[in-house]
């Protein structure tokens, strides 16, 4: 990093239920693409956009994003929306994040099925003042800049597009693949495999586990 230069840090917020090479490879391609010095995983602890969706708790999804990331030292796991109560909006997590990180510079990293809904979310202009956006398309969910940018003005300029894989997995595909006794082997990483073995995670007898 070069004197005056700010430094570049990725927000990945999600729900991580469970964390899965999808998440890692936009993570990466991130860090790599813009030159991020780390990329902060931020576990959701209370998601306004999944009210009434039974979540894993919160101490298995930090276990496996840590899991998930120990192999690589520019990965981080932040706890800022663990360890306060919900709900949880992004534009006061990037608050938070711009006060522990003064002067840094943020991108927020999602796919474009996030992008989509981005209007919907809690203040959009407050996000994209705090933070770029820092997108990768996920198959099935093409932006539409154009209406985007209708309903929230400046978020053009506020886009990056991230040339990340397209690797069509979901959280949601892969606690269907547990439940119903298929592997997850190559899909997440080893240790998060072992993981949600060990803690009987998505099993359907499982109380804890979703649906
Ligand atoms: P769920 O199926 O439970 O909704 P998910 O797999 O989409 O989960 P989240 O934790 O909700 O994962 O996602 C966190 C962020 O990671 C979001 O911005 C989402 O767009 C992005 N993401 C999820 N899956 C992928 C993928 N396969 N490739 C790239 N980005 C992904």
């Amino acid at each position: 990093m070069t004197g005056g230069d700010p430094l570049r840090l990725g927000v990945l917020g999600g729900t991580f239920d469970p964390p899965h090479y999808g998440h890692l490879a936009l993570a990466e391609t991130a860090r790599v693409q813009l030159g991020l010095a780390r990329v902060l995983f931020v576990p959701a602890g209370d998601p306004p956009h999944k009210p009434g969706y039974p979540l894993s708790p919160a101490v298995h999804r930090a276990a496996m994003v840590k899991a998930a990331i120990a192999d690589n030292p520019a990965f981080v796991l932040s706890r800022v929306d663990l360890d306060r109560p919900g709900p949880h909006y992004t534009v006061d997590m990037l608050a938070m994040l711009n006060e522990m990180f003064g002067g840094a510079e943020f991108y927020f990293l999602m796919g474009s099925d996030s992008l989509d809904e981005f209007p919907t979310w809690r203040d959009p202009a407050g996000i994209i003042r705090q933070a770029i956006l820092a997108v990768m398309e996920r198959p099935g969910w093409a932006a539409d800049m154009e209406d985007l940018e209708r309903q929230v003005p400046g978020i053009r300029e506020r886009v990056v597009w991230l040339d990340a894989p397209r690797l069509d997995l979901s959280a949601t595909d892969l606690r269907r693949r547990v439940r119903e006794g298929l592997p997850v082997r190559y899909l997440v990483p080893p240790a998060v495999e072992a993981y949600i073995r060990e803690h009987g995670l998505y099993a359907r007898e499982n109380p804890d586990c979703r649906r």
